[in-house]
């Protein structure tokens, strides 16, 4: 079958693209790590220039402060409680018919991040936590995958194409930035997670929508490049843009390999995908939220009981993606949110532990 290039003109005429760089896109699948600012922004961009497969993954839903920044959302997604990840495919089909996604409602974690990877040419970074990056640099260094990361927070951001030797003994990253050898991986660059609550988040100091785009652009042209095989062209630094400050600097990371005692690509104890390292609740960046995962084999989740039950405390939204329900409970209103896989999100507080009591209270341990 071949497939009409007539839309991806503008772009095949640069030098290195042509007919031969757009078939290699078309022929590719991403892994987009999150669809929230940077995510939407990047798979949006992905799907014009016609990367052929999008695996999208969001554990979330649309809320009314996403829409500053999320560009792929709508005022009647927030209306529809659609999950980030299904809302993005929908649109996507609208803006490139010869892009397939598969749209997965589910929390990157330890026990699922290779599966979703499986087949990926690409890891792209829409994530808004260090434990999750950890744990995609692990899967992207373990099994030879490019990792695009990215994160952005108030008005200034910072991104870095990882590179880490292919595990197939092909030699495509024989051209790459630092020579033949792997890049430095994002363990190297970043080698602990900032202490909880040193870490400025969306929820802390805000973020503007610039700020977010211009980051996630800048992985989306990096992932262009690794995609039509242009890796003389990959930018060899770290990047990092303050649109308040008015700077922009390229950190040369390098050599940061050679002197690293690296756990992660240096001696290949991955620590984060065997489940050693990491925590089960996570503060979600942006709201006043906790979500909880990983609940003990509690399997399907019978909705309909559960919404009647929680009718009793306040309103409550039912779809087949999941439960919403407001709790008046005292003086403090939570929104909890259970997905089908037994992940929950309680919005309302910061503290895992207050999330914890809510979940137990009112649905179960
Ligand atoms: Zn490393």
């Amino acid at each position: 079958m071949s497939l009409d290039l007539a839309r991806y003109h503008r772009q095949m005429l640069l030098p290195g693209f042509g007919a031969e760089g757009q078939r290699r896109l078309l022929g590719s699948t991403a892994l987009l790590l999150g669809c929230g600012a940077l995510g939407t922004v990047a798979a949006d961009m992905l799907a014009r220039a016609g990367v052929g497969h999008l695996v999208i993954v969001d554990r979330d839903f649309i809320e009314l402060t996403n829409l500053q920044r999320q560009v792929l959302f709508d005022e009647q997604d927030v209306a529809d409680a659609i999950p980030k990840a299904e809302a993005a495919r929908r649109k996507i089909a609208r803006i490139n018919s010869q892009v397939e996604v598969t749209a997965i409602v589910d929390d990157i974690n330890y026990g699922n991040i290779e599966r979703y990877a499986a087949g990926a040419d690409i890891l792209v970074d829409g994530l808004d936590n260090f434990e999750t990056r950890y744990l995609a640099n692990d899967c992207a260094v373990k099994h030879g995958i490019p990792y695009v990361y990215g994160g952005a927070v108030g008005t200034a951001g910072m991104a870095y194409a990882i590179l880490p030797h292919s595990q197939h003994g092909d030699a495509w990253w024989e051209t790459s930035p630092a020579g033949n050898h792997a890049t430095p991986c994002f363990r190297c660059i970043f080698e602990a997670a900032p202490p909880p609550g040193e870490n400025p988040t969306c929820d802390t100091v805000g973020v503007i929508g610039p700020a977010v785009s211009i980051i996630a652009n800048f992985q989306v042209a990096e992932t262009l490049k690794i995609l039509t095989g242009n890796l003389d062209r990959v930018c060899p630094t770290l990047l990092t843009i303050d649109l308040w400050a008015n700077t922009m600097t390229h950190l040369k990371v390098t050599y940061v390999r050679e002197s690293s005692d690296c756990p992660c690509c240096k001696y290949r104890h991955f620590e984060y995908l065997e489940g050693k390292a990491g925590s089960r609740a996570i503060a979600l960046c942006g709201r006043d939220a906790v979500q909880l995962t990983h609940r003990q084999n509690r399997g399907e989740l019978d909705f309909d009981e559960i919404a009647g039950r929680l009718r009793h405390y306040g309103t409550v939204v039912v779809n087949e993606f999941m439960v919403r329900a407001e709790i008046r409970d005292n003086d403090k209103t939570f929104e909890l949110t259970l997905f089908a896989d037994g992940r929950a999100i309680v919005k309302g507080t910061g503290e895992a532990s207050v999330a914890r009591g809510v979940y137990a209270k009112y649905v179960g341990n």
